[in-house]
């Protein structure tokens, strides 16, 4: 093999393991290669290596910087695999018999793999991408969707047009799981009366395997095409038809293959029945009856709950579970209504419908939500559960959510931390003492990055991948910049500055003191709220005088977010009290330098300490009108009164001394513990080893 093939082998093995997702140096490998190919390839390495040609590669070999940066990047990624010296080796070591195996319907890894909607989606890779660097055994288990989620274009009136895209699973890292045989893998699930087939792939993330299971065949079986292909596409036919193949099928499949769960992580309700699968195998396996099955099943099953809005938790009726579901409730030896009971908040009452998620809250031996708040919230929802106990009673824990620093951290800041930080910071970014080196870093030089990665912010803004609307950017990189960003539901109130225009204009059309906003967000295409939300916000920002001050960028997604987060001012999140169950965004922008101004809902109260950001104590008043009225009053006021002058005044090098000591403080008290680090860390300690059976005392042992 000459250089160049040799080459070339590596970098197809670069581009199979998702590790370069998260390690920017990697990813600067293809884009150093070829700029252009990149962009055009959408940031897929299969697709660029695909068409990579062989002189373009002959001609990198021949750079010899480029060629070091590459050889860098190899060793990095050997050495990664190769570490025995992980916090999981001390800390986790004998899951590695038995690992933790999480589902999720959704994981959004990166931008080339849209195979997630948003946040839930997000919050699974970045679980999986921390269990990698720590070296926890584990393994994901997800669907593959072959038309994704859609990507949002606007046309000229604001409507929002979804466009679904086939993909080629040939374009993307993945590897289709094969039997002993080396045929494709298949797996046989009843749905319905039939027995329907599923195919798998799989992709590598670092060290952790993650599972998609091919729906093609089943669905082309069932009559349902293209509905069954996309993520919360279809009709509760589909939806269920997706959960049943996503719970049982996983489970079968994981089984199939040898893996045994040491501990069931269900990562929201849709995946729920898994533990019945598994459960229906110790059945088989040991002879024992259903019910005892389940509780051995359940003492290995943790439950995470993702959402504060009830209609967020998916509900079907019963005659459509059994249509579904009735031949395989019969293998696991149970009647209509016990399996109808397994899913019931009131059982015995024929008029509730089956619940994924209670049940995941009957099964599971533990359950959490996922900030402080949201526990309270959760288990006030699902209080009938549990009809004699108090809500303080109710088994419902909160562990907060987290970000993969490595992951959502800007280069340029990354190169500072280097400078400034212990040698072996990255692997110490959910310790507190880590962080406490933000202080050693001169203002000035902290500002002159900011500054960089806002001048970058403004180059990409316009050139977005899928057009800026309108066609003009924000002017100024030096005004205070204010990014709202998130999915557009409702109860998010991404228009709540737009209802009052006046005061707004007043804050847009200061040449002394300029504001400019940068919006963006999908709404669900069958939320009709959530698309006049976007048609109202794409109006404003489209009106003449309001060029240059605000913009909607289209098609949020991974990529739009690393943008925005990394470089921007101000974060807005105006979510009405009580709805947000924690929110991850605004943890990927105090890493990079910019403020959080939040209702105090979700992660927030847990992160504002006081001089880290702005809070804003939501109105909790029951008329909604009454309500979203305080709250834009509030946070005109902190924008007036605090953000604008405390921005403005700055000495007389330009730096805002007193704005960057609060990023500092926001750095150094969010960065360790919104990590997803510090939360994989402390779901393993309080729930993967208890969960697993692992006492503390065989803990004592490394495993090597
Ligand atoms: C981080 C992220 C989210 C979650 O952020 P929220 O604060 O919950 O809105 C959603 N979508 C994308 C693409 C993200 O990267």
């Amino acid at each position: 093999m000459n250089k160049s093939e040799r080459l070339k082998q590596r970098m197809l093995e670069l581009a199979r393991n998702l590790w370069w997702t998260w390690h920017p140096e990697a990813l600067d490998v293809w884009r150093s290669i070829d700029a252009g190919l990149w962009r055009e390839s959408r940031h897929s390495p299969v697709v660029f290596m695909k068409r990579l040609g062989k002189e373009r590669l002959e001609e990198a070999c021949k750079d010899p910087s480029l060629c070091i940066r590459i050889h860098r990047v190899f060793s990095d990624l050997d050495r990664y695999m190769e570490s025995a010296s992980t916090w999981g080796c001390l800390h986790a070591g004998p899951l590695r018999a038995r690992p933790v195996t999480y589902f999720c319907a959704e994981f959004g890894i990166h931008e080339s793999l849209p195979l997630y909607s948003g946040g839930l989606g997000v919050l699974a890779g970045d679980h999986l991408k921390s269990a990698s660097d720590l070296g926890i055994p584990m393994v994901g288990v997800s669907l593959f969707y072959r038309e994704g989620y859609f990507r949002q274009r606007l046309s000229e009136a604001g409507e929002q047009i979804s466009d679904y895209e086939l993909f080629d699973p040939e374009d993307l890292p993945l590897v289709r799981v094969k039997d002993r045989d080396g045929n494709p893998l298949t797996i046989d699930l009843p749905i319905q009366g039939d027995r329907v087939q599923i195919g798998a792939w799989t992709a590598a993330l670092g060290r952790v395997p993650l599972f998609f299971l091919d729906m093609e065949k089943a669905f082309r079986e069932m009559g349902i095409q293209e509905l069954g292909r996309r993520l919360y596409g279809g009709d509760e036919a589909v939806r269920l038809s997706q959960e049943i193949i996503l719970g049982i099928g996983g489970m079968k499949l994981l089984l199939s293959l040898g893996i045994k769960p040491g501990v069931i992580h269900l990562n929201e309700g849709h995946c729920a029945f898994a533990p019945l699968e598994y459960a229906r195998h110790l059945t088989e396996e040991h002879g024992i009856s259903f019910d005892s099955a389940l509780k051995q099943a359940g003492s290995r099953t943790l439950f995470t709950t993702h959402t504060s809005v009830p209609a967020g938790h998916d509900r079907f009726a019963s005659s459509l579970i059994d249509r579904m579901l009735w031949q395989y409730r019969g293998s696991l030896g149970l009647g209509h209504e016990e399996f109808m009971d397994l899913g019931r908040v009131y059982p015995g009452n024929a008029d509730d419908p089956f619940c994924m998620t209670v049940l995941a809250l009957k099964t599971a031996s533990k359950s959490n939500a996922v900030s402080s708040i949201h526990g309270k919230v959760s288990r006030e929802m699902w209080r009938d559960l549990w009809p004699d106990r108090s809500p303080q009673q109710i088994p419902i824990g909160h562990i907060t959510n987290g970000i993969n620093v490595l992951g959502w951290l800007a280069p340029s800041m990354k190169q500072l931390f280097h400078q400034y930080f212990p040698p072996d910071w990255e692997s110490r970014i959910g310790e507190e003492n880590t962080w406490l080196h933000i202080y050693s870093i001169p203002d000035e030089e902290l500002w002159n990055v900011i500054v960089f990665l806002k001048t970058r912010q403004f180059k990409f803004l316009p050139g977005a991948p899928h057009r800026a609307h309108p066609k003009a950017s924000l002017s100024d990189p030096r005004a205070l910049t204010i990014g709202f960003a998130r999915r557009f539901a409702g109860y998010k109130r991404a228009c709540l500055l737009l209802d009052d225009p006046v005061r707004l204009w007043r804050l847009l059309s200061d040449s002394d003191r300029p504001v400019q906003i940068a919006f963006s967000g999908k709404a669900h295409p069958r939320d009709d709220i959530g698309k006049a939300l976007v048609r109202k916000v794409y109006q404003f920002v489209t009106e003449p005088r309001i060029a240059g001050k605000a913009v909607f960028i289209e098609d949020y997604d991974i990529n739009v977010c690393r943008h925005l987060v990394q470089g921007i001012d101000l974060w807005l999140n105006t979510p009405r009290q009580g709805y947000e169950a924690c929110g991850t965004s605004g943890m990927k922008v105090a890493l990079n330098g910019g403020l959080n101004l939040s209702i105090l809902d979700g992660w927030w109260p847990e992160g504002y300490t006081g001089n880290n950001g702005f809070a804003i104590r939501g109105s909790r008043n029951e008329n909604n009108g009454i309500r979203d009225e305080r709250d834009r009053e509030a946070v005109f006021e902190a924008l007036e009164k605090e953000v604008i002058p405390l921005y403005y005044k700055q000495d007389e090098d330009g730096v805002p001394r007193d704005w960057v000591r609060r990023i500092k403080q926001a750095m150094c008290t969010l960065g360790w513990r919104f990590s997803s680090d510090r939360m994989v860390k402390d779901y393993t300690d309080h729930c993967y080893r208890p969960a697993a059976g692992i006492s503390t005392c065989e803990m004592n042992i490394p495993f090597v």
